[in-house]
């Protein structure tokens, strides 16, 4: 068993009432290890820990080309322990091996270097004013103490994202991991004290919702970046109201997948399953949505489904598993849940549709489910499921697949699927996403924004994006008369 206490003040220590909660290994449904659960008493500890942190001269004083070498180190030491960071992200979330190892922990490690190289990188600038003799100039600023809220997906990726910038442009954080998975983030944080950062600049609470509220309510905190579900999105904007904390929100998304008549059908095929089964349909940006030609859709259906039935179902650990467990049995149950409204409401399920028997009935697994014959309406073709189910639809026209596809709250992702260099740019125009993705799974990038239109959030990560959803312009006029 392992067990995640919280980091405060640059030392490991247990909750201030001793209470734990208890993190499952979603392949076999058993218990694999222990997290502290901490209480309204430990937040307060932690963010007035973050504050000093924030303030010491050890932090502000670093100069930029320290501070980079720092994340460097954090960098480097991500990959000498990849080993070890992938087994416990597969123990803990159910990562296939090929995710956690081959995405994961590189893409975590890459996050930590393209931060590095920003430290020194971080300029003001001068603005023309028409004033006589002044001088007017900006400076970008460090928020103070964050709060960092995932979700427990990508627990070592989206902990990634946001601490590297958050850290890079000089700022105290706090991380709040997933009570699911929050094994690989109290890793991470060792290695970033293991890498040398001053007390109380990385601080680690772990625990449940009420951890994260107590967060967001702190007068304490500046600004708090979440990512997770539209509808904890929204309680977070109401609660940072108070105070006008700065919030960042990368939430929830229902991806169209625009599979034209030119398409190329089986890389469509091929691109479309591994980008709405990826991490078992666990991913914001998972197509969920296909609208496919209609000259097309029989032909696209039967080897999606052939190509679905075929992929190999197993624990994570298992090096040729495709599709690897549920994070939970409450997310089974949510995922069956919605099912059960495709069926009630008279969609056509093709393929899946039912738990994995024999020996992984103990775990969380989930057949891959196709549908067709759904309506734009339907629960299943509205909601996002963040699970491995798919609903097939006929269109005819631009004009109505462009209108059916953005008819959602979401915009977070979309794709589209074409061999005519005009529709792969024209497109893209018409959809409502924050990425658009052509003839391509959804990829992310550190040098790429990621974020949402609508409900799908606020802001973007990644990127020069990152730095800004970090730092306030400060302005100083100086008077030259
Ligand atoms: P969730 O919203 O239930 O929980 C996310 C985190 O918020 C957890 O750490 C949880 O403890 C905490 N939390 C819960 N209630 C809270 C509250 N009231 N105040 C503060 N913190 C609170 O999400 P989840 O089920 O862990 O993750 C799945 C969701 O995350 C999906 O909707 C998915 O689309 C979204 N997601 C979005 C992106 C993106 O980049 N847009 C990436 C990954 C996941």
């Amino acid at each position: 068993m392992r067990a995640a206490q919280l980091l405060i003040d640059n030392s490991w220590t247990d909750a201030s009432t001793g209470a734990t909660g208890t993190t499952i290994n979603p392949a076999t449904g058993e218990p694999i290890g222990s997290f502290a659960e901490a209480t309204a008493a430990d937040v307060d500890s932690a963010v007035e820990s973050a504050r000093r942190g924030f303030e010491s001269d050890d932090w502000q004083g670093m100069s930029p080309d320290v501070r980079g070498k720092l994340l460097w180190r954090i960098a480097e030491l991500i990959d000498e322990n990849a080993v070890e960071l992938a087994a416990l992200e597969t123990l803990d979330q159910g990562q296939p091996t090929f995710i956690s190892t081959g995405v994961s922990v590189p893409l975590a490690a890459q996050v930590f270097r393209y931060y590095a190289g920003y430290t020194t990188k971080i300029e003001g600038k001068v603005s023309p004013v028409s004033i006589p003799n002044q001088l007017s100039y900006q400076t970008r600023v460090p928020l103070g103490v964050t709060g960092l809220i995932t979700p427990w997906n990508f627990p070592l990726d989206i902990a990634a994202w946001k601490l590297a910038p958050a850290l890079a442009t000089g700022n105290a954080a706090i991380l709040k991991p997933a009570e699911q998975t929050p094994l690989s983030t109290a890793y991470l944080v060792e290695l970033c004290v293991r890498a040398g950062v001053p007390s109380g600049v990385v601080t680690l609470l772990t625990g449940g919702p009420d951890v994260g509220k107590a967060l967001v309510a702190h007068r304490g905190v500046d600004k708090v970046s979440f990512t997770g579900s539209t509808a904890v999105g929204q309680e977070i904007v109401k609660a940072a109201s108070g105070d006008l904390k700065r919030v960042g929100l990368e939430l929830g998304g229902k991806a169209p997948s625009i599979v034209c008549a030119d398409a190329d059908i089986d890389a469509a095929v091929l691109g479309n399953l591994q980008g709405a089964l990826f991490n078992t349909g666990q991913a914001c940006g998972a197509f969920t949505r296909f609208y496919v030609h209609r000259s097309k859709v029989d032909e696209f259906t039967s080897k999606l489904v052939a190509a679905a039935d075929a992929l190999r179902i197993g624990p994570g650990q298992d090096p040729d598993t495709v599709v690897g467990p549920l994070v939970s049995a409450e997310h089974l149950g949510r995922v069956e849940s919605y099912v059960a409204s495709g069926k009630a409401e008279g969609a056509e399920l093709v393929t899946g549709g039912e738990r994995v028997g024999g020996e992984l009935e103990r775990g969380f697994f989930y057949r891959p489910t196709v549908f067709t014959e759904v309506r734009d309406t339907m629960t299943i073709a509205r909601e996002e499921i963040f699970g491995p189910v798919l609903s097939v639809m006929p269109f005819d026209d631009m004009d109505e697949v462009v209108a059916r596809a953005n008819d959602t709250d979401y915009g977070l992702a979309a794709v589209v699927w074409t061999r005519d260099l005009k529709t792969a740019h024209n497109l893209p125009k018409r959809i409502h996403a924050g990425t658009i993705f052509v003839n391509q799974l959804p990829l992310i990038d550190p040098g790429s924004p990621w974020g949402g239109f609508g409900m799908s959030g606020w802001g973007r990560e990644m990127g020069e994006y990152s730095i800004d959803e970090f730092t306030e312009p400060r302005t100083v006029f100086i008077n030259l008369d």
